[in-house]
């Protein structure tokens, strides 16, 4: 035991030495609308750099892809043509929808990425002035359906079946591109390691420029300057989900900017949720599922996910986490 001990502080020594002979680089940038930090852990500060613009230079091209906000993206183009005729697109956002849908399917449509019909009636940019009322919601509601976003595989094409329907990409498109990016960025040669954090949505691999090497602090919903606690990972993605950065307010009552599809509502009962496994994208994905299932449901789901953990913040502060989440309090 006393040699197995020994053996690890060498090995451990020897990874700090190591790693402090690295070089650490880090960028904070604006990208889809939010703030994306950018580290990588390498040989030298060229290599540093040069994995940087490329996980950076990654996420840019990703946002041209999938953006619903630019006119150019083959997403707006899609939504231009709902109801009217399919569109053909890349292969990529072909598969990203594919994808999207699956997790739809999974989560029994509580994530689906034809919400967006939404997104004329419920706006959390702070422009609204009047809650909505019950019909125009009832009406705005009836354009999402998952089912009705069809896939052509072999004309590669994507066709909203309705006039009226629209796609967006808010709960899933920041996790794909910190996937992507990390994955570009891990390729490159002479880097070890490195992190991509999308406003809390973040992925990490390798070596850290820490000894310990990767800790994530979990913020508290009530104070988000404050950390509920904290976890160790390596290779992990980490994805949290607020009610505490984008939401409105009518008469006193919050509502976030998630909507659940089932009521054209936004959902009510949670205030965070942390989604932890290897995937960003679907991280992502399910962190915002969660939000609309609800913590009874959401739990369910998740602990039937191998590998899949998952903490909970209810509306009345209670936390609540799946079987095998390992956080550490301080
Ligand atoms: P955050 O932006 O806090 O990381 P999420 O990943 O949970 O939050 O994504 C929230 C965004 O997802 C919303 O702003 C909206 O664009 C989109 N969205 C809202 N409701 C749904 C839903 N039911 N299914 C899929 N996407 C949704
Ligand atoms: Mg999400």
């Amino acid at each position: 035991m006393r040699i197995l001990l020994l053996t690890l502080a060498c090995l451990w020594s020897g990874l700090s030495l190591n790693a402090q002979s690295r070089s650490a680089q880090k960028k904070v940038i604006k990208l889809m609308g939010c703030r994306f930090e950018v580290t990588a852990i390498a040989d030298n500060d060229t290599i540093a750099w040069q994995a940087i613009n490329t996980g950076i230079a990654e996420i840019e091209r990703i946002e041209r892809l999938i953006s619903s906000w630019d006119r150019q993206s083959q997403t707006s183009a899609i939504n231009r043509q709902a109801g009217i005729a399919p569109v053909s697109v890349d292969q990529e956002l072909y598969d990203l929808i594919f994808r999207a849908k699956k997790i739809s399917k999974l989560t029994q449509g509580a994530f689906d990425i034809s919400f967006a019909s939404m997104d004329r009636i419920w706006r959390f940019d702070g422009s609204m002035e009047t809650m909505p009322t019950p019909e125009q919601i009832q009406k705005a509601r009836q354009f999402i359906n998952w089912e009705k976003v069809l896939l052509d595989r072999q004309n590669l094409t994507v066709f909203l079946q309705e006039k009226g329907m629209k796609i967006g990409f808010g709960a899933i498109g920041k996790g794909y591109a910190a996937n992507r990016a990390k994955q570009l960025m891990q390729n490159i040669p002479g880097v070890h390691g490195g992190l991509v954090n999308a406003s809390g949505d973040l992925i990490c691999w390798g070596e850290s420029h820490q000894p310990e090497g990767w800790t994530v602090k979990v913020a508290d919903p009530k104070d988000k300057h404050k950390v509920l606690g904290w976890l160790q990972i390596a290779d992990m993605s980490v994805v949290t989900s607020g009610d505490y950065e984008r939401f409105v307010q009518f008469e006193g009552k919050r509502y976030a900017h998630i909507i659940d599809p089932r009521t054209g509502y936004p959902t009510t009962g949670i205030k965070s949720v942390t989604l932890v496994c290897p995937d960003a994208e679907l991280a992502d994905a399910l962190a915002t599922s969660v939000f609309v299932l609800g913590y009874d449901a959401g739990l369910n789901l998740i602990n039937q996910l191998n590998g899949v953990e998952c903490l909970i913040v209810t509306d009345d502060d209670e936390l609540l986490s799946s079987k095998h989440l390992q956080l550490n309090y301080y």
